[in-house]
């Protein structure tokens, strides 16, 4: 099959304009995408190291605008000292600032780390809240942050994490035409079945990270390729 190479510097070209958002939400080609994502991701899992509930939301507001390589190289001394809710809640700020300063915005980190350490000691026994009304309440836990904590460390899927990868894929495979994670989220929540949501975060993470990058999508090597219709294409069999 003829195959037509788009030169990487050019311009995003616009979506096919023989392309509708129906067809692009067809259950049969929603199905066949997640089905490709989870052949090439069988072990997709989130990459934040962490061994309890509170670990994982610790390292989830320390992933933010950072990489989950730095996340994990400051965790571990960070668990050392401050292992609980409690011991988190009775440290000083500037104590957690200085474990954290490499993962950026530390003095905010450190204030929603100790803000929520304190608010789950407080008011939910120490334990990290398995509801997504109950960790709203705590600091440093937006919707985001709720659904990796839910997903990842209690299984339940109340939502889709939507975080910078999940937004520019979903976008790419014309899952939606929203921009912001609130309304990303609303969208793959109608066209992804529940059972699907946290594995298709994972997948699509992975997929992100590691072939439809940001700048330079490796379209040549993508399994979605010939169901992808996104002008950001770096080469195409369609
Ligand atoms: S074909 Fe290219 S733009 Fe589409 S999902 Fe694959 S890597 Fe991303």
């Amino acid at each position: 099959m003829p195959v037509k190479k788009t030169t990487s510097t050019a311009k995003s070209a616009p979506r096919s304009s023989k392309r509708t958002r129906k067809a692009d939400l067809a259950p049969e080609r929603i199905e066949e995408l997640l089905r490709r994502l989870a052949a090439a991701y069988p072990n997709a899992e989130c990459a934040l190291i962490h061994r309890t509930p509170w670990e994982l939301l610790v390292a989830t507001i320390l992933s933010a605008q950072c990489t989950d390589a730095r996340v994990n190289m400051v965790t571990p001394e960070l668990f050392r000292q401050f292992p609980t809710p409690r011991a988190m809640a009775e440290a000083s700020p500037a104590a957690i600032e200085e474990l954290i300063r490499t993962t950026g915005f530390y003095r905010n980190k450190a204030k929603s780390i100790s803000g929520a350490a304190k608010r789950i000691v407080s008011e939910f026994g120490g334990k990290v809240p398995r509801t997504m009304d109950e960790l709203l309440t705590v600091p440093g836990a937006a919707r985001k942050t709720a659904n990796v904590v839910l997903g990842v460390a209690y299984q339940q899927a109340e939502g889709v994490v939507v975080d910078t990868h999940v937004l520019r894929l979903s976008r790419r495979l014309g899952l939606t035409q929203e921009t912001t994670p609130q309304k990303v989220e609303q969208d793959l929540m109608k066209i992804i079945p529940r059972d699907r949501w946290i594995a298709f975060s994972h997948e699509l993470i992975h997929h992100g990270r590691q072939v439809c990058i940001a700048r330079k999508p490796k379209c040549a090597e993508c399994p979605l390729e010939n169901i992808c219709y996104s002008g950001d294409k770096t080469w195409t069999s369609i």
